[in-house]
Formats: structure tokens, C-alpha cells, sequence
């Protein structure tokens, strides 16, 4: 039957599916039994699959794959200031919540997609929105509604319905099936691609907007301050979409960032009548702090700009294959600012395509030296190492780049065929599982899977991949293999089945 979900699943959205994670929430399932609990905001009791230990467990192990692959990707922006100063307002909105102990991080997205999200113990705001808000005041409404989403446990509620499906959360998604170029801007931050697809109902929506007037209200901020974030939020939201210019084939994309920002007009009316029903506290100075949200945010503002301006536009270029373009566009980003390991990275990665291996490892260095872990320079050398069949460096470097951000197939593919080639087959089954969930369809991936177990003396578990490859491809040479195998092994594996014919 799960088998049979997720078949399903891949043949809809096979984009926007990671297996792994959903093996580990699948085993999580397991180990649950369905329990009410009384909701911490209405106090009512609720059906949930999840424990509080386990809602934080989950949130945890999709964390780093969502901050990676949601909302434009990006990895967490650096600048420590910014953070702690909006760390701050963060914590002090989650004390006033109805779950202040639960653990809870903050930080900012690199993305330029304007938009917040919560996942269990982690509430998130990305570049594109923080440089759209106008002062703390909004900052507080908006991140106040994201706690809210977590205290009414509005995500562990997703997550359990999506679990009973099957459906792994579709956080962490990479695309699967394109070559490696298609796939190394995953991460990188500019493109639109994958939503976190955590969507909530209207009834949802209306309660965390609720919430979010309630804690930023008890903090002493004005919560007029929600209406002119709602009013912003759209402002932002129109600018990005024309900034990087609808095209056919994205539709969906803007289609369903729409969906998670609800129509203003029909939002403001509801969240006037909050804010006159909910109670006051003393306004603390003007109730909005705009001069301290301009002052600290002033340089990252700045960089957004030539994020918007130059780098997002490389990375569509280089995309669509427009390599001259792209080329442009990132020399104009790193000239007018040398701060940003992604500016470096997506050079790398425009000097790799080009076969320029010198300048591409020089690059991705320098976006290294800027920030030690940052994800897409350690895959880019991977890809390098890969390519120029140092296979040991290739596996050093994709082993990082796999801690870091767990759902990059790429990373994934290029690790466990590393370890395939230098005849490490154990080690090579983890990731190259993990690939073959992600992206069934691959042409090879079952084949050289089945050779793997062959190697460790696993032949049921190599019988049952040797037949995937048949069925997906059985012309190549892997492919003719696998028939082989199949044919030779089926007496011993499936007698009945021969019997019967
Ligand atoms: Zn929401």
C-alpha cells in the first residue's frame, strides 16, 4: 500500500519528493499511536499522531533541508548582528506565546522570495521579506503569526495528515532528473522552484493571524503595525514576481506562492475587527521602532538590492543556459559586493560548465573562504573532483555536502557513485538508495544499486533492484545486466511465480 502511495505521489509531483526523509518520518509512524491532546490555544482536545517530543524531532530532521530547498533555498543568511537583533524580537513574542517552552531557533533565509515560514522548533524569515517589512513592529506581527502557527500546532497537524498519506512533509525537495548543471543552482537561493509546502487552511491562516495581533500586542507593539505588513507583504511579493518575470512553466511556482498569501483585501477587513477586539497593552516608545528596524537592517537592505539587481538574474540566466548572460550579471553582483559566498559559488559553477577548471575551483574557494560550510561551493568541488575522477576528494567534499543539506540529490548521487567507482560498495547503497527513491525513473540508478548488494552478497535485495532496472531501462549496459540477472536468479527467488505459467 505504501508502495503504492508513493507511486502515486512520484507520478504527480516527483520534483518535490524526498525519500530518505520520508523512510525515517514513515518509521517515525510507526512507532506512534494516535492520541488526543488538548490544543494549547483552544484548549481543545485534538487528534494528533504527533508527541511533542516527536513534533520537535520531525521539525529537526526537516529543518536543514527546508532552509536549503523552501522558498528559494539559500542556506541562513550571515550576519550575526541582524540575527541576534531579530533573534530577540523573536524570543521575546515566543515567551508571550501559548507554547513558551517548547525550543524554538530563529534565523534568516538567504532568499530573495519574500516569505516566513514555522516548522516545529523553527520559525524562519527569509532576505526578500525582511528588506520588504518597514519597521520592527511589522516584524513582530508577521513572525508573531508564525508563532502562532507553531503554538496552535498548526504544522503538527500538517504533518500528521501528511504522514498518514505518506507524503514525507514534501518539504525538502530537489529537482531530480535534469543533468548536473540543472541541478547545482539547488541551493543557491535565487530561484523560485519549491515552496514549502506547508500549506494551511483559511480557518489556519485567520487563527495564526489572530495570534500574531495577540503576542506582538502584549509585547507593546501597535498592531496597526499587521495591517501595514499585510500591505507590504503584497508590495514585496508583486515587486519580486516582476522583478524576475513570470515565465511559461512557472506558473505553478507563483501560482501556489500566491496561495500562501492569502488575498490582502479580503484579509484586512477580517483583521481590522481583531485588532479593535484585542485587548491592549501600553504601547512601548512609538509602538513600531522604525528607526532601529531601518539602522540594522540598512546593510543587508543594501545587499538585497544587488541580489534582486544581478545575482537572482545569473542564476535564471545560467538556468536557462544562457551562459554569457549569467556571466554578466554575476560579475556586476561581486563588484558591488564582495560579501556573499553565493555571488562566488554561482560563478564556480558558470567556470565549471565552461570546462574551466581552474577558475571554477578558485571561485568556489573564495566563496569558502567567505564562509567555511557554505553548501553549493563544497558540491561544486564534488562535482570537479567527480568529473575529474578524484574519486576520494569527491567523496570527501559530497560527504560535507551531504551533512550540511542531507536532501541535495546531487550531492547524494555523485557520493554513493564515487563510492561505487573506488568498489566501496557498502558505503555506496545509503545515498544511492536515497537517489533511487527521489528519482525512480533514473535510467541507471537501480542497475548499478543491484550490483552494489550483488558485491556485499545481499542478491535478494540486488534481485529486487536488478528488476527495477528492467523495468525502467533495460537496453543500456547496466540494463542488460540486470536482465541477466533477473533471468538467471528468478528460479531461486520467485519459483511460484514460474511455476505458474
Ligand atoms: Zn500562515
Amino acid at each position: 500500500m505504501i508502495n503504492e502511495i508513493r507511486a502515486k505521489r512520484h507520478a504527480e509531483t516527483a520534483r518535490y519528493f524526498r525519500a530518505a526523509l520520508q523512510l525515517s518520518l514513515l518509521a517515525l509512524l510507526f512507532a506512534f499511536l494516535a492520541s488526543c491532546a488538548a490544543n494549547p490555544v483552544t484548549g481543545k482536545d485534538e487528534l494528533m499522531l504527533v508527541s511533542e517530543e516527536d513534533e520537535i524531532k520531525i521539525g529537526n530532521s526537516v529543518y536543514r533541508d527546508a532552509l536549503w530547498s523552501a522558498e528559494g533555498g539559500g542556506g541562513e543568511y550571515q550576519d550575526a548582528q541582524l540575527k541576534r537583533y531579530l533573534e530577540g524580537v523573536v524570543m521575546r513574542l515566543h515567551k508571550k506565546s501559548h507554547r513558551p517552552n517548547l525550543p524554538l531557533t530563529f534565523s534568516v533565509q538567504n532568499s530573495s522570495v519574500p516569505n516566513a515560514w514555522a516548522i516545529p522548533g523553527h520559525v524562519v524569515m527569509t532576505r526578500g521579506l525582511i528588506a520588504g517589512l518597514e519597521n520592527e513592529g511589522e516584524f513582530a506581527y508577521v513572525m508573531g503569526h508564525e508563532v502562532g502557527h507553531i503554538s496552535a500546532k498548526h504544522s503538527a497537524k500538517q504533518m500528521s495528515q501528511k504522514m498518514m498519506l505518506g507524503l514525507a512533509l514534501g518539504i525538502a525537495a530537489v529537482a531530480v532528473g535534469g543533468d548536473d548543471y540543472g541541478e547545482a543552482v539547488v541551493g543557491l537561493g535565487a530561484l523560485g522552484g519549491q515552496l514549502l509546502l506547508l500549506k494551511y487552511s483559511r480557518d489556519d491562516e485567520l487563527e495564526a493571524d489572530r495570534l500574531g495581533v495577540a503576542y506582538m500586542s502584549r509585547l507593546g507593539y501597535d498592531p496597526n503595525n499587521a495591517l501595514s505588513a499585510h500591505r507590504n507583504l503584497d508590495k514585496v511579493f508583486k515587486e519580486y514576481a516582476r522583478s524576475v518575470g513570470q515565465e511559461p512553466g512557472e506558473r505553478t511556482f507563483f501560482e501556489e506562492l500566491l496561495s500562501t498569501h492569502p488575498r490582502t483585501s479580503v484579509r484586512i477587513d477580517e483583521m481590522q475587527q481583531m485588532i479593535s477586539s484585542t485587548p491592549r497593552s501600553a504601547m512601548s516608545g512609538d509602538g513600531s521602532s522604525r528607526a532601529t528596524y531601518q539602522s540594522l537592517t540598512a546593510n543587508m537592505r543594501r545587499t538585497h538590492r544587488v541580489y534582486m539587481e544581478y545575482y537572482d538574474k545569473a542564476a535564471r540566466a545560467f538556468e536557462k543556459n544562457r551562459i554569457a548572460e549569467a556571466n554578466n550579471y554575476i560579475n556586476r553582483a561581486i563588484t558591488e559586493d564582495r560579501t556573499q559566498p553565493p555571488f562566488y559559488a554561482l560563478a564556480g559553477f558558470i567556470y565549471l560548465k565552461q570546462n574551466n577548471h581552474g577558475d571554477a575551483e578558485r571561485y568556489f574557494r573564495a566563496a569558502l573562504s567567505l564562509q567555511g560550510t557554505y553548501q553549493p561551493a563544497v558540491r561544486g568541488l564534488g562535482m570537479m573532483n567527480y568529473r575529474k575522477q578524484n574519486y576520494a576528494a569527491s567523496i570527501d567534499y559530497m560527504k560535507q555536502a551531504v551533512q550540511t543539506f542531507p536532501g541535495d540529490v546531487t550531492a547524494q548521487r555523485l557520493l554513493g557513485l564515487s563510492y561505487y567507482r573506488t568498489g566501496n560498495y557498502r558505503a555506496a547503497i545509503n545515498p544511492l538508495e536515497t537517489v533511487a527513491q527521489a528519482s525512480p525513473k533514473n535510467k541507471t540508478i537501480h542497475g548499478i544499486l543491484g550490483q552494489c548488494y550483488e558485491n556485499i552478497n545481499d542478491q535478494k535485495s540486488a534481485y529486487e533492484h536488478y528488476k527495477l532496472q528492467v523495468q525502467s531501462a533495460a537496453d543500456n549496459d547496466v540494463g542488460r545486466l540486470a536482465s541477466a540477472r533477473v533471468k538467471e536468479w528468478k528460479p531461486r527467488f520467485e519459483p511460484e511465480q514460474i511455476k505458474k505459467k
